[in-house]
This record gives C-alpha cells, sequence and structure tokens, in this order.
C-alpha cells in the first residue's frame, strides 16, 4: 500500500486496509459507553472519547492496532468469506466467469495441505531461469519477467500520469529493491535499526536455507544481499524528500536513461514490455540508477542471481508452503510490528483474492452491500464539504485574491468517486486453477502487471481507480485532481445512514474534508486545477502557507511515542495539514447544515458540536502496539492515531468552544503556537 501510495504520488488516508462494518451500530452513531467519563475532554480528549473502549478490548495477537473500526473492519471480512465460499462452492461456473475466476482462487488459496505438500516445488523453475543466466546481459531478461510478475526490484516501471501534462500517461522507473521498511533501516547508527539490520540478515539466512542453502551459503548469501541493498539505500531518497513531488520528477529520453544506466540493456527491457522506446518516461530517482549501474558492472553474476533469488522469495512467501510463511511472519509480522499471531488462513486468503482480483471480488461486494442510497448520500456530503473548503479558502485573510481564484478554479476541477468504479476490469482471460494456488497468485500478479502497463503511452483513463471497492481507505490523487472513497470505508463506524448528521460529518466528513485538503496540502498544494506540478501562488502567498505548515511539522516533532522517539514533522506534514483541514472543514460544513433547521437535540448531555467531536475520536483513535507505532513514526506519513485525534483538534477554537476549555487546557494550544491552515 505505502508503495503504491508512493510510487502513484497518492495521499492515502490510512496506513493499511481493513473493513469498517459494525453490526450494532447504535441509533444515533455515537457509543457513550465507549468513553472515559474520568478523563476530562479538554486534558486529553483520545482519552475521553475512546478510553473505556480500549480498557475493555486489548489489542488481538493477530493485530498491530485496534478500534472499533479495526474490529468491525476485521469483521466485515466475513462479507468476503461468504462471497468467496459461494464461489467455490459452485461446481457450474462457466471457466473466465467472476465466480470461476474468485471461486478457484479462494480454493485453491484454502487447499492448505496441497500448498504444504509442494513446499518450495512452484519456485523452482524461477530459480531455473535465474540459473540459467549466462551473464548480467541475460540476467536483465530474466529481471524483466520478475518485473512482470510484480518483483519489481532493484527499480520497477509502472503507469503514471505525467505530472506536466496529466492527461497523458507516461512510463514511471522508480526506485525499489530494499527489504527493510525504508532506506534508514540501512544507514541509521541507533541501537534499534542495528538491532533490526542483525535480525534482517538471520531472517535471510534462515529463508534461504528453507529454500535449500547448506548453512554457510546461507550466510554468506544474506551478507551479499546486505551489501548490495545497503548500497542501494545509500543512493535512495528518505521518507521526507520523497513526499517532495519535484524531488522525483525527471521526465527523461531513452537516450538520457541510456547515459544514466549503460551497463543496463534498455531496448531489450522495453522490447520486453512492448513499449517504443520514445515512450515518455520519468525517471524518480536518477542517482538510484546510477547504483544500480555500478552494481551492474562491478557486482558479480553469482551474487545477482542470490540477490534476485531472495527478492522473488521475499515476495512469494506467504503464498508458500507453512515453513516460508512462518518465518516470513515471524519477521515482519512478530518482530517489526510487534503481531504475535497470524490472522486464520480463510482471512489471508481473502485479503489476497482482494490484492489481486479486487474489481472481480468487489463487484461482487457491492451488488450485495453497497446500497444506491449510501452512494446518494455521499455524494451529498461531498458536495457540501467542497463548499465548505470553497468559503473557507474565500475568508482566509492571508491569501491573495489572485491566489484564491487559482484555488476556486481548483476546487472546481475536484472529482470526486464515491463507492466503486463505473467500468470494471474484466478478468476473463486470467487462468485460474483449483489446484494450482501459486500459479493462481502468479497469473494474478501478471494481470495486475498487465492491465498497468497498457495504460503506458495513451490517454489518461479517468474512471480507472486505484483501489478495489472492499477497501476501508480513501485516497486523492493530485494528478488526476480526484478523490476517492470505496465502498468499504462508506460503513459504520464512518458511516451510517441511520448515523446523526454529527456523526457521519464528524467520522466520514472529516475524511472527506482530509482528501480535499490534501489537495491543499505541501504536496498538492504544488498542483494545479489540471494536475500539472506548477506553481499557482503568489510568492508571498506561498511563504504564508509554508511558514503555516512549518507550525504543524514543529507541532508534530514534540509528540513523543517513547522517551527519545518522537514524530518526524516533515514526514506527517502532509497528512497532518488534511487531519487539520478536514476537522475545521467538516464541522463548518456540519453548521451550515444545520441552517434553518431545528437545531438537533443533546445526546445524554452533549451537544451536537460535541457529538462531531466524539465521533472523530471514536472513529479516528486506536490502539497500537509499541514495535508498531515505532515503524509507523519512522517509515508512515500518516501520524499514530493518538495524535491524529489531539493535533489537529487542540488546534481548533471550534473545539475548545464547543468543550469551553479554559485557555491553559492540555488539549488547547497557545494563540502564539496554534496552527491554522484552513
Ligand atoms: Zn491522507
Amino acid at each position: 500500500m505505502s508503495a503504491l501510495c508512493r510510487l502513484l504520488l497518492v495521499a492515502c488516508f490510512l496506513i493499511s486496509a481493513s473493513f469498517a462494518f459494525s453490526q450494532n451500530s447504535s441509533l444515533h452513531g455515537i457509543d457513550l459507553g465507549d468513553l472515559d467519563r474520568t478523563a476530562q475532554p479538554c486534558d486529553d480528549f483520545y482519552q475521553f472519547a475512546n478510553g473505556t473502549w480500549r480498557a475493555n478490548n486489548p489489542i488481538p495477537a493477530s493485530m498491530a492496532r485496534w478500534s472499533r473500526r479495526w474490529q468491525a473492519g476485521e469483521s466485515a471480512k466475513d462479507r468476503l468469506r461468504e462471497i468467496l465460499e459461494a464461489a467455490a462452492a459452485d461446481k457450474n461456473a462457466a471457466k473466465g466467469s467472476t465466480e470461476q475466476i474468485i471461486g478457484d482462487y479462494y480454493g485453491a488459496c484454502m487447499d492448505e495441505s496441497r500448498v504444504n505438500a509442494r513446499g518450495m516445488e512452484p519456485v523452482k523453475p524461477w530459480f531455473a531461469k535465474i540459473d540459467s543466466a549466462r551473464d548480467i546481459a541475460s540476467l536483465q531478461e530474466v529481471m524483466a519477467e520478475l518485473h512482470d510478475i510484480l518483483v519489481q526490484v532493484p527499480f520497477g516501471m509502472g503507469s503514471q500520469p505525467d505530472a506536466h501534462k496529466p492527461a497523458w500517461v507516461l512510463a514511471d522507473i522508480g526506485a525499489s529493491g530494499l527489504s527493510l521498511p525504508d532506506r534508514d533501516y540501512y544507514l541509521k547508527p541507533e541501537a534499534r535499526f542495528k538491532e533490526a539490520r542483525d535480525k534482517y540478515v538471520a531472517h535471510v539466512a534462515a529463508m534461504l536455507k528453507l529454500a535449500g542453502w547448506d548453512q554457510k551459503s546461507a550466510a554468506a548469501g544474506a551478507q551479499t544481499i546486505m551489501t548490495m541493498e545497503t548500497k542501494l539505500a545509500e543512493a535512495s531518497l528518505d521518507n521526507v524528500a520523497l513526499r517532495d513531488p519535484s524531488a522525483t520528477d525527471h521526465n527523461t529520453t531513452f537516450a538520457q536513461l541510456q547515459a544514466m544506466a549503460p551497463h543496463v540493456d534498455w531496448a531489450s527491457y522495453f522490447k520486453h514490455k512492448q513499449l517504443p522506446n520514445d515512450v515518455d518516461m520519468n525517471v524518480d530517482q536518477p542517482k538510484f540508477m546510477q547504483e544500480v549501474d555500478r552494481q551492474m558492472q562491478q557486482v558479480s553474476l553469482a551474487d545477482w542471481k542470490v540477490y534476485l533469488k531472495w527478492q522473488l522469495l521475499n515476495s512469494v512467501a506467504s503464498s508458500l508452503s507453512a515453513p516460508f510463511v512462518e518465518e516470513d511472519f515471524a519477521f515482519n509480522g512478530k518482530y517489526l510490528a510487534g503481531i504475535s499471531e497470524m490472522k486464520p488462513r480463510w482471512k489471508r486468503c481473502a485479503e489476497s483474492s482482494d490484492q489481486l482480483l479486487g474489481e472481480a471480488l468487489g463487484k461482487k461486494y457491492v451488488e450485495k452491500y453497497f446500497p444506491p442510497e449510501a452512494k446518494a448520500r455521499m455524494q451529498e456530503m461531498v458536495r457540501n464539504l467542497l463548499a465548505a473548503m470553497r468559503d473557507d479558502i474565500l475568508t482566509r485573510p492571508w491569501m491573495s485574491e489572485d491566489t484564491k481564484e487559482k484555488a476556486m478554479a481548483k476546487i472546481a476541477t475536484f472529482n470526486p468517486k464515491i463507492g466503486y468504479p463505473d467500468k470494471w476490469k474484466d478478468y476473463s482471460h486470467v487462468e485460474i486453477r483449483r489446484d494450482a494456488f501459486f500459479e493462481d497468485m502468479i497469473a494474478g500478479r501478471k494481470f495486475v502487471e498487465s492491465d498497468d502497463r497498457a495504460l503506458i503511452g495513451k490517454p489518461v483513463d479517468r474512471g480507472r481507480w486505484g483501489m478495489t471497492p472492499p477497501t476501508s481507505d480513501a485516497y486523492y490523487n493530485p494528478l488526476m485532481n480526484e478523490i476517492v472513497f470505496p465502498a468499504g470505508i462508506l460503513q459504520p463506524p464512518a458511516f451510517d445512514l441511520n448515523a446523526l448528521d454529527a456523526v457521519n460529518y464528524g467520522a466520514i466528513g472529516v475524511v472527506i474534508g482530509h482528501e480535499i485538503s490534501h489537495g491543499f496540502d505541501d504536496q498538492g498544494a504544488q498542483f494545479d486545477f489540471l494536475g500539472r506540478l506548477r506553481n499557482w501562488w503568489t510568492e508571498a502567498d506561498l511563504k504564508n502557507f509554508q511558514a503555516r505548515g512549518a507550525c504543524v511539522a514543529d507541532q508534530f516533532d514534540h509528540y513523543f511515542i517513547e522517551k527519545d522517539i518522537h514524530h518526524n514533522g516533515k514526514l506527517v506534514l502532509g497528512e497532518s495539514i488534511g487531519d487539520l483541514g478536514g476537522a475545521r472543514v467538516a464541522f463548518l460544513a456540519y453548521q451550515k447544515s444545520l441552517e434553518g433547521k431545528p437545531r438537533p437535540a443533546d445526546v445524554d448531555g452533549f451537544t451536537p458540536e460535541q457529538q462531531f467531536f466524539i465521533a472523530w475520536g471514536q472513529f479516528r483513535g486506536d490502539e497500537i502496539r509499541p514495535e508498531a507505532a515505532r515503524l509507523m513514526v519512522q517509515s508512515d506519513p500518516h501520524p499514530i492515531a493518538k495524535y491524529r485525534v489531539i493535533g489537529p483538534l487542540s488546534n481548533l477554537p471550534e473545539f475548545q468552544k464547543a468543550w469551553s476549555c479554559k485557555a491553559d487546557a492540555a488539549m488547547v494550544r497557545a494563540e502564539a503556537k496554534r496552527c491554522e491552515v484552513w
């Protein structure tokens, strides 16, 4: 997910997907029993809004984070299971039908004894291909084939609208090839990163041993891989630099690409990808490509083979037999995220079906679980939020008329997508068999890759979605100026047709506002109304806007998760501007929706305004394992949930007023430190 968000410059809302649905949402949508009434809303609103729920609901062994929302999301996977089991049981499904494809994929995945009996066998033909390479040129041919199955190392190619003419899709060559969460894990001197490196080398060696290496060669292979990846890490941009769209903006010609990395046979690579050499392209990180080139020249063929075998193994481990699945989980789940137990197999198979066959499964999902009324209600809310954002921008005293006019043009071209795509992808030619899970997974990956590659060198297709319909997430794509809300997030506790308006505005309303605000965060604000990476701000306005962003970055720099570990304000800046703008604009939209109507009733003494903020605290707040919190603070552009509640609300005068907080309360930032962007 995060790789996709980074590659496509997509500002996602959440760290990872789950499904938000609650079977027992209350009449009004606020769960009063979740409140910790011993906490004061003006002291710690996160604790007040959901403290009792967290105390009564410890994080399950198979999860890194937990809240009513994550809980609902996990149980909603029962819906996918039901669809998949019904499809798997349908013996009369025609070949190539949706039922056959998702049913056989799930059925083959669930056939654990067959998967276990096959052990390493399905990977062997791929290892043989790698072994057959006689020189670096033929190794690169195998590398291109690995790219076709989404093992896109050490670089990858995908489609992306051209940042300078976004109606046109170019080939984007991105950096990858690292297996630890990001470059800093390879390079930072702190003990925890050093420990992660040691554990990683041991993990690689353990996986190679499972794949048939002896002890000594597995240990040596792991060191080789670590050396190659560390060099690639040194040449990679860090997480903060990657957030700057200009840092990855390099329109490149074929001749320039050849000059950048002369030891890659680009003509053969493009031929393999069925792309002409003169196709428009962008290279995200030229310095990284130079390092790839250096390694092509200087690293031995034998070491390259070890590297590619590891990358393949690492990428497909969860589709192999139990020993591989367990070793993979022990490092990536247990060690890095603190999760002690794997999810049950059916859930992993449902997730895998969604990842590779998402619109086939998603079509079935929305037929059953996404009523047209939900779409209509969301369309109305999005309209109201966009209107509130328009009003908000027009009343910003620090912004000139000229810049406001440009911002209005951008608001006018926002393209909201709700629920599911109008046109579904065609999976009918994807070869899926009941008795060959590994090959099915490969076929699914090939579909994903070729479906994306087919877009390159053509006008942009505005109907395409970057997330599957059952995904409980949302995104803004600055190149398309679109905000996208899959059906999976349009469920309680985010969204509920039966809930009070205060609750819908406080939960999904803030999510909508968050995505709209991404169009005007430190990243999105660099793209104009047509999605072009082009400055549309006056110099003074831009300076003022950047100073306002610096206030938010400084605020989050001071949020510690442990004694010596705090958020990186610049890393979480876009998401935090999104939350701050989202909360404010959703509140304004809610206020506006009340105009001319009788004032809604209090709920258990809580005013409508208080209900709005409780809804955000309950939807957004979750409990997180310390390991997962460390991982997030290091690598994720989203702050941990506690500070997504406390951070934005403590800047809002509307929050202070709603709860009658004193000026020196913890939830009220001092006037001089208060941040305001939108
Ligand atoms: Zn976001």
